[in-house]
Formats: C-alpha cells, structure tokens, sequence
C-alpha cells in the first residue's frame, strides 16, 4: 500500500468522511556540494521517491486535529495558539508551517487532518522540510491562496529558522518544493536561482543509510564554517565561492594548513557540481560516467580536505566505488555517518543492492538501509 492511501484510508477510519484535500512533500538527497551552500556556493540535490503526505477536510471552527501515523499519536490545539509547549514534539514542524502561514496574514480555518510518511526520520533526507512544505502546501490550499514553488520552500526555511530553531540552509525546502520528474536541481545559493539538470536515462541513484548515527556534528560544523569565514577573509573574497585555485595557490604561505584544504575543498567542490550538471544534462552520452567520477572525487575531497567522513561512510563508499555498473558513491549531508549516494546503472541496481549491504554489515557490525529512487517531482496538492 503507498503511503498516500494508508493517509486516506487513515483519514477515512478516523473521521468517518472522505477528506477534501492531500498534499505530498518529497525526501531530498544531495547529489553533489557539500558544505558548498553556506560558502554562497553550489549544490545539485533531487527530490526522491519517499515523500510526507497529508490528508485533510476544513472545519467550521477553529480547532485543528492531526493524526499521526507514524507517530501513533494524535492532537489536537487550536489555529490561533500554535506555539503551546505542552503539545507533543512531533507535531512542531507541523504547527511551525500553520504559524508561518498565520503571521504572513493567511487566515487558515481550523481542520482535521492525518499525517504520514515513507522518508526514514533522521536519516539526513530531510523529512523535517518534507513536513514544512507539505504543511504550507496544506494551508495554502485551505484558504485559496496562491504562492511560487521557491516561495513555499522558503517559507519552509523560516519555519525551521523561526519556529524550529535550526539555522538550516535552502538546500533541503527547494528541492522538496521545486523537484521535477526526473531532474536534478542546480541550486546558486547565493542567487537563488535554481536551473534543472534533466537526469540521464538508464541510472537510479542509490541511498546507503550507514546506520551510524551523526555524532559530534554540530560542534564539527560550526568549526568548518569559521575556517571557511577565517579562509575567505585572508583570500580577500566576500565568500569561498569568489575564491579560485589561482587565488588560493597565491596565498598559500598565508593559510595555515588546514584552512589552505578547506578552502580548497570549497574551490574545487564548487568546480565539481559545475562539472557534474554540465555533464548529466549533456546530450552526449558519457554524462554519467564523468558524473560519477566528480561524486568519487567529492569523497575524497570531503573525507581529506574537509574531514567530515568517518570510517562508515568511507567503507561504504569504497564498496560502492568497487561494484560494477556503479558510476560513482560520495557521502552526503554534512558528515559524520548519516548516508552515502551512488549513481548507479539501472540494469546494475539489483546486484548493486545485494551486494552492498551484506558486505557493509559485515566490515562495520551496523546494518545499513540502502533505497532505490529516481529523481522525483516536487511538493503538490489534489482535491479528492
Ligand atoms: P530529518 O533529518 O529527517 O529532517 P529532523 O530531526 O530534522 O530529521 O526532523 C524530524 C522531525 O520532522 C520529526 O521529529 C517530526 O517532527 C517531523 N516529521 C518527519 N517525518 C514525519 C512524519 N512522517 N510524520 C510526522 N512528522 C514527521
Ligand atoms: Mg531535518
């Protein structure tokens, strides 16, 4: 059963009606940039087959009740008090896109809703922004209003900047909100301009959950983003991303070591998306080939520049890298464990698959989750 008619027939059971509406936010995996986007770089993410649904009817009172099935847990509050810390923790991301739509003048009605998802929670492919956008999809919908896909992604990113309380980048709501069909995203983040890389025929892309949960990343992270502050105020550059190897090369005996690889992480990874969207939409055939290569690349930029991989990731990318008809494996999202990606030939995937997992729970004792997509189309609503 797909995850939209668990939600309707959820739906269904428990109010004892058909709902009026669904709308559906896609997961994201990030083919390629990583760490780019707070650098004003690039990145080239695509939605994926796994998405959030909602299923809702409007009331005729102010009362919201949402239904959560992966959660088994029901609430109920009203759309004038969305902030009650009393509330359970799953329904905040929920509640943070209702609260955005009120404070930006949309009077939403209250309703009954039932909410439910195939993207693993945590896992690094964004459920959190599936569940904003698919909440500002929900409660545009209620009242008529109309809004730009990049807009209701962006509202997505101030719910969980505003709401939430993470200082995320636009990465994970644009590609929820803008994903096509079969393309990739070429995201500017400085621009915001967004271009659509149509994939190759003839290639899946790979997730592989390590199972190493993300430890230390925070602290990581925020080290990584004053090397690359400290790095661009010593190259004379407004962000990395104005930087170039030329650039770098020249100041070298002013870097130290290690703020000499981050930049050049940056440096080059921008270079690499650029390079891996040029080729992927490239009507020439070997497009995926040097796609690939940029994703093995970005590994070892990432695992040595960087240091943001770990022993999980790199052993599965390396036995990603060894299968046949794979392109090429990168780990991706901001390190530590989390997940890897591989590009990998169609006619390959199911060896692929039966390969990979075996030989990565016996190296590291953790078994992984590995999920099959192609790039899929961005966040939606029906009337039903
Ligand atoms: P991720 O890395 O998957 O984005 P987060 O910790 O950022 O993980 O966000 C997870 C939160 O998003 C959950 O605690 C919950 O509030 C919300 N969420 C995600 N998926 C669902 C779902 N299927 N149903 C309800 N809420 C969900
Ligand atoms: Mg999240």
């Amino acid at each position: 059963m797909t995850v939209r008619d668990t939600v309707l027939d959820r739906f269904r059971e428990q109010f004892d009606e058909a709902p009026a509406l669904v709308a559906r936010a896609p997961g994201r995996v990030n083919l390629i940039g990583e760490h780019t986007d707070y650098n004003d770089g690039f990145v080239l993410p695509a939605a994926i087959e796994r998405a959030v649904h909602v299923a809702a009817r409007p009331r005729a009172d102010s009362t919201v009740t949402l239904v959560s099935v992966d959660f088994h847990s029901d609430t109920q509050f009203s759309i004038d008090d969305l902030d009650d810390p009393d509330l359970p923790a799953w329904s905040k991301y929920p509640r943070g896109a209702l609260w955005w739509l009120q404070n930006r003048g949309h009077s939403l009605p209250g309703f009954d809703a039932v909410i439910g998802g195939d993207i693993p929670i945590g896992a690094g492919l964004s459920s959190s922004a599936a569940v904003e956008v698919v909440m500002i999809e929900l409660g545009l919908a209620l009242t008529g209003a109309e809004m730009s896909q990049q807009d209701k992604a962006l509202a997505g990113v101030e719910v969980e900047h505003q709401f939430i309380g993470m200082p995320c980048g636009v990465m994970d709501q644009m590609a929820s909100a803008m994903g096509v069909a079969q393309h990739a995203l070429l995201i500017d983040c400085r621009s915001l301009d967004v271009r659509q890389v149509k994939m190759p025929a003839g290639a899946s892309i790979v997730i592989m959950d390590t199972a190493k949960r993300r430890g230390l990343v925070d602290s990581a992270y925020a080290r990584r983003r004053e090397e690359c502050e400290a790095a661009a105020e010593i190259l004379g550059v407004e962000a990395l991303r104005d930087a170039t190897r030329d650039g770098l090369e020249a100041a070298r005996d002013r870097l130290s070591s290690v703020l000499y690889r981050r930049a050049r992480h940056i440096i080059t990874e921008n270079l690499r998306v650029q390079a891996a969207a040029l080729a992927l939409g490239s009507t020439h055939g070997g497009g995926l080939k040097t796609a690939g290569q940029a994703l093995r690349d970005s590994h070892a930029s990432l695992r040595d520049d960087y240091e943001v991989s770990c022993y999980e990731l790199d052993v599965m990318v390396d036995i990603a890298n060894a299968q046949a008809g794979c392109y090429g494996a990168r780990m991706t999202g901001a390190g530590f464990g989390g997940c890897a990606v591989a590009l990998v030939d169609e006619g390959a995937v199911e060896a692929f698959v039966a390969a990979v997992g075996p030989v990565y729970a016996e190296k590291t004792g953790l078994e992984p989750h590995l999920y099959v997509t192609q790039a899929a189309a961005g966040s939606g609503v029906e009337r039903v």
